[in-house]
Formats: C-alpha cells, sequence, structure tokens
C-alpha cells in the first residue's frame, strides 16, 4: 500500500502533534529521519535529522503491519506542536514521495485490511462527534464492536439453523416432503426476538445519537424566547415586548445531564395577516408537532390543542407575577422553577431513550429490517425454501459489517471523519 500521512492532532499549535504515516516502509522511513527502532511498539525518544539538520525531537513508535490500527506498517512521530515544524514535515515527506491522507484514510484502510467492521467505523465516527455521556457511552460500544459480535453470534445461529435445514432434506427422494426439524423453528424464533429489540430499539437509539427535539410552544408573549435564553444564559432569541417578533425558529443544543437535546423556540403561534410571519408559524407548528416533547409556556392553563400530546408539559410562564397553580411555574426573569422544569424534561426524554439498544443507523435497521423480514417464514414452506430464508438473513447481516455492500457507504461515512483519522 502507498505510504500516506497526516497528523492526528489537530492543526495549530499545541504541546505534541502527532504524525502518523501508514503503508509499506514506513519503519524504514522513519529509521531514515529518527535512526534506528529496534522493536515495534516501543516509544523512542529521538532527534529528527533531515540532511544533517536536526528539525526537531521527540518519540518515534512503530507498528508492524497487523498490529497497527490500518493493519498496514505504521510509524507515528510525537513532535512539538508548531505550525513550522508541521510545515517542515510535510515538506519533507512530499520530498520522499509520500502524499497526504484524505479524510477518513486511515480507518478506511483498516477496514479494507479487515480490521474493523462498517458498524464499528460509525460507532468511531459517532466516538469523534460525541458531545454528551449518553451518546459518548453508545458509540464507544459499537466503535468497540458490540454490534458486530452480536451480528457474529446471530451468523453461527443461522449457520446451525441452516446445516440442520440442508441434513433434514433428502435429494433421493424429491416427492417426499422433507421434515424440518423444530430445533430450526427454535432458533430462528430467538434469532427473530433478538432482531425485534434492536429494531425496536433503533427510535430511542438514533435519538441519543443525533439529540432529542424539544419544542418551546405558546401564544406570543408567553415568554418563550426569554425563558430559552435564561435556559442558554446567553441571547440566543430576540426577546421583544412587540408581538410576533420571533419570525424563525431558534435551536439550543443541550447538553442536558448526559443527554443531547436541541430546544426550538418557536414563532408565537397565532393567527396573523403578515405573510412572513404566518409562513413562520406554519413551519414553527409542524416542527412543534414532529419534536419528540412540547413545554407548553401558559399564562393562564390553557394549551393549543392541536399541539398537545400526553406526555407534554404544561408550564405556567412568569411565575414572578404571580401566574402558577398548574403544577410546574416558571420564572424567566428569576431562575424560579427552571431546574425542576428541566428535571422533568429530562425524566421524559430518559423514559424515550431507555429502550435503545446498539443500532442508531439507518443503514444498518434496513440491514437488520432486511434479516427480519426473510425469517418471517411459514413452517409449512418446504425446507429448500427455508434455507433460502436462512441465506438471506446471513446476506443481510453480511451488508450490516458491511462484508457485502460496502461500497455504496464508504465514501458517506467517510466524508464525516478529518483528515488524520
Ligand atoms: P414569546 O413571544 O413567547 O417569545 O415571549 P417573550 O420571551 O418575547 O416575552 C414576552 C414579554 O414577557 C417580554 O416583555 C418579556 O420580558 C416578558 N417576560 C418573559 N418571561 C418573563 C418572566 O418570567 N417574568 C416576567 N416578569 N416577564 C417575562
Amino acid at each position: 500500500m502507498e505510504l500516506i500521512f497526516a497528523e492526528a492532532t489537530p492543526p495549530g499549535r499545541g504541546g505534541v502533534s502527532i504524525l502518523r504515516i501508514s503503508g509499506d516502509g514506513a519503519r524504514s522511513l522513519a529509521e531514515r529521519l529518527a535512526g534506528p527502532l529496534p522493536q515495534p511498539r516501543h516509544a523512542y525518544f529521538r532527534k529528527i535529522v533531515v540532511n544533517g539538520e536536526m528539525l526537531d525531537q521527540g518519540l518515534v513508535i512503530w507498528f508492524e503491519s497487523g498490529q497497527s490500527f490500518t493493519g498496514e506498517e505504521v510509524a507515528e512521530l510525537q513532535l512539538h506542536g508548531a505550525p513550522v515544524i508541521f510545515r517542515r514535515m510535510h515538506q519533507i515527506l512530499f520530498s520522499q514521495g509520500l502524499r497526504l491522507a484524505e479524510a477518513g484514510e486511515f480507518t478506511r484502510r483498516a477496514f479494507l485490511n479487515g480490521r474493523m467492521d462498517l458498524s464499528e467505523i460509525e460507532g468511531l465516527g459517532d466516538l469523534l462527534s460525541a458531545e454528551t455521556e449518553s451518546q459518548r457511552l453508545m458509540a464507544l460500544r459499537t466503535s468497540n464492536g458490540e454490534l458486530a459480535r452480536k451480528a457474529d453470534d446471530w451468523r453461527t445461529l443461522l449457520i446451525r439453523a441452516g446445516a440442520l435445514v440442508e441434513s433434514s432434506v433428502d435429494f433421493a427422494d424429491e416427492d417426499v416432503p422433507d421434515d424440518v426439524p423444530l430445533e430450526v423453528f427454535d432458533l430462528l424464533a430467538r434469532f427473530r426476538d433478538e432482531l425485534d429489540c434492536q429494531i425496536n430499539g433503533y427510535g430511542a437509539a438514533e435519538r441519543i445519537r443525533n439529540g432529542f427535539e424539544v419544542a418551546i410552544v405558546g401564544p406570543p408573549n408567553a415568554g418563550k424566547s426569554s425563558l430559552l435564553n435564561r435556559i442558554a444564559r446567553r441571547d440566543v432569541a430576540l426577546v421583544s415586548d412587540m408581538a410576533g417578533t420571533t419570525r424563525d425558529i431558534i435551536e439550543l443544543r443541550l447538553d442536558l445531564r448526559g443527554l443531547a437535546v436541541t430546544m426550538l423556540d418557536t414563532a408565537g403561534l397565532r393567527e396573523t395577516q403578515d405573510g412572513i410571519e404566518g409562513l413562520g408559524i406554519e413551519r414553527a407548528r409542524s416542527r412543534a408537532a414532529a419534536a419528540d416533547l412540547r413545554v407548553h409556556l401558559s399564562l393562564d392553563g390553557n394549551v393549543d390543542g392541536a399541539l398537545w400530546h400526553p406526555e407534554d408539559l404544561i408550564v405556567a410562564s412568569k411565575a414572578d407575577l404571580g401566574f402558577t397553580g398548574i403544577g410546574l411555574a416558571v420564572s424567566s426573569l428569576t431562575g424560579q422553577g427552571l431546574d425542576r422544569m428541566l428535571d422533568v424534561v429530562f425524566e421524559k426524554l430518559s423514559h424515550m431513550a431507555a429502550g435503545a439498544q446498539l443500532v442508531s443507523h439507518e443503514r444498518q435497521l434496513a440491514a437488520l429490517t432486511d434479516a427480519r423480514a426473510a425469517l418471517t417464514i411459514d413452517s409449512k414452506l418446504p425446507a429448500e425454501l427455508i434455507a433460502e430464508s436462512i441465506r438471506n438473513a446471513s446476506t443481510s447481516l453480511d451488508r450490516l459489517l458491511g462484508r457485502i455492500g460496502a461500497e455504496d457507504y464508504l465514501d458517506v461515512i467517510f466524508t464525516s471523519f478529518c483528515i488524520g483519522k
């Protein structure tokens, strides 16, 4: 494989910058720069010398192929994080015929060399972009291969079921229907239960990954923008005494006790003659209706019936002015009731998140749904058809892991990776 390189650390000034080189000859290249490096996976403190000139000093490590992140020979140079060193190193490596790695290219090589499957790569991408604890925990599980291991267990189960079906087929006598052993249906039922559990948990897992949406709704001047500002503790929405000033949907991305949440401030929900505001209201209503939860801000206990869902919250606004008496009450002026309200929002969202399993990407869901559909079979079917359904389910699992059909996804997945990963 062609030698490629990139910093694994972000560009700019820093204590240390890690330069990663991958491909055939990575070790000998590192030795040309740093002197002999006898043992793989040992850190050597070395001077980096080019044409007799010392460029920097730092730790140098090499990994033999099969023992590295990419699966190829890899060298890592931990140099000082100065842009000038970064530039000089790039010049030197270009002059040695290396090229800069593309975004995600190290990971792509890890995939091509069988070091990672597609679900682990998706997990790694999620881990790199995780903002909250729940995202980190979920991403860590998939990037560690938990879904891949499950898929392997399922495959073993399908292979056993397939073998049992095959052994029941009497090829000599085509006229006699074959008796498929009952164990086959037990195995398939177990597999279906596990798939159902993953498929049913998708909605929650996807929400954890992409974040829940909570819309603040209520009539103009209910105090929606003020509430959002108070939550953000900075000015994100325009607050004004004039009704209808919030013309667009304002989004606030929050880490709510470990859950990623986007709070939406919707335009004042009222009838209007103003075309632009009317459009804003339309957008706001459909966005609010589609949110996971709505906080109905109210001054009189009334809520907008068309947007009301049983799990929603009614919150009395402007509690400092005495508008209370319907359970939760907040004041954006004093902050009263705000923590309690966020506690309740968190409880409700945690409840929704509780069913999350490992499947959080649409691509993974599609593969499992296909496997599930393949196995929705009638036990009275001829053995050959049952065997074929089992093979189809197996193919869907291969697709889940990227053993087949990965080409369509790799480019998309790696666009969200940075150079150096
Ligand atoms: P929106 O139209 O629902 O977004 O309402 P705004 O947030 O723009 O608030 C409307 C008016 O109510 C503004 O004059 C705010 O200063 C005022 N207001 C909002 N929240 C409170 C509050 O908790 N207490 C008091 N006293 N006034 C508030």
